[in-house]
């Protein structure tokens, strides 16, 4: 790669995107226009070590959905955390990393048969449900699953909502726990999802309140003090939580390169911005509207906080490919953890 020139440093605050712009210090004359990922593991240990730190009652099980890249899950089975999966493939991915199947919760309401017999062979037991046609399945597939009742909670203080999908709701929380018991099926716990990238803590003391159950990080004051009163230490409750963005989102930053410009309006020094994806799909938009100077061809992006349903969601459609990840750690990580055993070094 060419050596870079750090010509401008902004922070743009529209949807959390954070950018540096660097600007190439000659032309480009080699091809080193593909987007790449630089990929902190010592962010993501750090991570772990203040939710150990806020979070003391709640085991995390990281949802896999979010970040899927194998240097993502190494981490976390290096950092003891279980998992939550939300297929078959998934659960392959976990299992076929050395991960044990009673670390792993399948969180998907929704299953198809054939995942949940893969579940049952594999021994993976504890599984989510939030429909009577679901417990009918797992009825014939799986009669010693683990089920967890997924409750519906408010959502609308969070980025992406679920509870319109998944979720039962409080009226049908009794019909589906008799209809578990006449199935001859064990529900032990229940779950909810707040939604992604919650922003208030109410809606935690809510579900919790209602589902007795939770997790997140900003909030743990309220979350420990509500399970300290609703489900004592003495209790025999277990607490788990599945996070995905709080591991990962701050992990990753993606490098990208202008490779095509169009002026839209121009006033001032820093210009309204729309940054879009290389393909000609209309949804490809990293961000739709953020402030920065102008940009040239050839120009380097660097955008913060792009671990989150990101590498997880991409696609290489019209066959751009999909950005490189480049793990990186310290040697002090690397050492504390043990890492050698559990990444192959010759990779
Ligand atoms: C996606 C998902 C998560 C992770 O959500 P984040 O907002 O990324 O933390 C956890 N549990 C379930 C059931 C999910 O579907």
């Amino acid at each position: 790669m060419a050596p870079f020139l750090v010509l401008a440093v902004i922070a743009v605050l529209a949807g959390g995107l954070h950018a540096l712009i660097f600007k190439p210090s000659r032309l480009q004359t080699e091809d080193n226009e593909e987007p790449f990922y630089v990929a902190s593991l010592d962010s993501i240990f750090e991570r772990h070590l203040r939710w150990r730190t806020n979070l003391p009652r709640v085991t995390p099980f990281y949802a896999v959905k979010c970040n899927n890249d194998a240097s993502v899950l190494r981490m976390m089975s290096a950092l003891d955390t279980g998992f939550d999966c939300a297929s078959k493939v998934e659960i392959q991915q976990m299992l076929s990393l050395g991960v044990t199947p009673d670390k792993i919760i399948y969180a998907h309401t929704t299953k198809p048969l054939s995942h949940i017999k893969y579940a049952c062979t594999h021994g993976v037991d504890m599984m989510t449900f939030d429909s009577e046609e679901e417990l009918l399945k797992i009825s014939l597939s799986h009669t010693k699953a683990k089920l967890v009742l997924r409750i519906a909670v408010d959502d609308s203080a969070s980025k992406i909502r679920l509870s319109s999908k998944f979720g039962a709701r409080q009226e049908s929380v009794g019909k589906l726990l008799g209809c578990a018991g006449e199935l001859g099926l064990e529900v032990i716990g229940v779950s909810f999802h707040v939604g992604s990238g919650c922003t208030e803590s109410l809606p935690f003391q809510q579900a919790i309140t209602d589902a007795r159950r939770v997790f997140d990080m900003g909030f743990s004051e309220v979350i420990n003090r509500t399970l300290d009163e609703l489900f004592p230490p003495d209790s025999g409750v277990q607490v788990i939580a599945e996070p995905g963005r709080y591991y990962v989102e701050s992990a990753f930053t993606l490098a990208v390169n202008v490779i095509a410009k169009r002026v839209v309006e121009s006033r001032e020094q820093r210009y309204r911005s729309v940054i879009w994806g290389p393909t000609c799909c209309s949804y490809d938009k990293v961000t739709n509207s953020c402030w920065i100077p102008e940009l040239h061809v050839g120009d380097w992006l660097l955008i913060d906080n792009m671990g989150a349903y990101s590498v997880s969601s991409s696609s290489d459609f019209n066959g751009f490919e999909r950005a490189h990840i480049y793990p990186v750690v310290t040697a002090e990580t690397w050492h504390t953890l043990n890492l050698s055993d559990i990444y192959d070094i010759r990779q």
